[in-house]
């Protein structure tokens, strides 16, 4: 696949939407494919295109779970509105924080961080 004509196609569907273009404020040009960009620092279609390819085998385990998180990501126009999967052995120094009725709070270094 070209990569390049790729993210170009995706984004130019996005551009002849004019639902997405009306209204909204002017967050600059995308780095990566240059069309304009839905949030702050941030590319809806490059970055749905890019959570499908780095997370295709990332799974929590639980079907349910999985879908509610891919629905956000494809929804997402900014930084903001984005959740990601972080499996257990992404963290450091996890620790106890405390428990209660409803489970456990931990508290722990997340080695890579979030996307930007
Ligand atoms: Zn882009």
């Amino acid at each position: 696949m070209n990569n390049q004509q790729d993210k170009q196609s995706i984004c130019n569907e996005n551009s002849q939407s004019s639902s997405d273009n009306e209204g909204t404020k002017d967050f600059g040009t995308c780095v990566k494919c240059q069309q304009p960009n839905t949030g702050h620092k941030w590319c809806k279609p490059y970055n749905v295109k890019r959570f499908e390819y780095e997370q295709k085998d990332l799974t929590s385990g639980d079907k349910d779970v999985d879908e509610f998180i891919r629905e956000i990501q494809v929804n997402a126009n900014e930084s903001k509105e984005f959740i990601e999967y972080i499996s257990y052995d992404k963290f450091k120094e996890v620790e106890k924080v405390a428990d209660g009725g409803f489970g456990i709070v931990f508290k722990a270094i997340w080695k890579e961080g979030y996307i930007e």
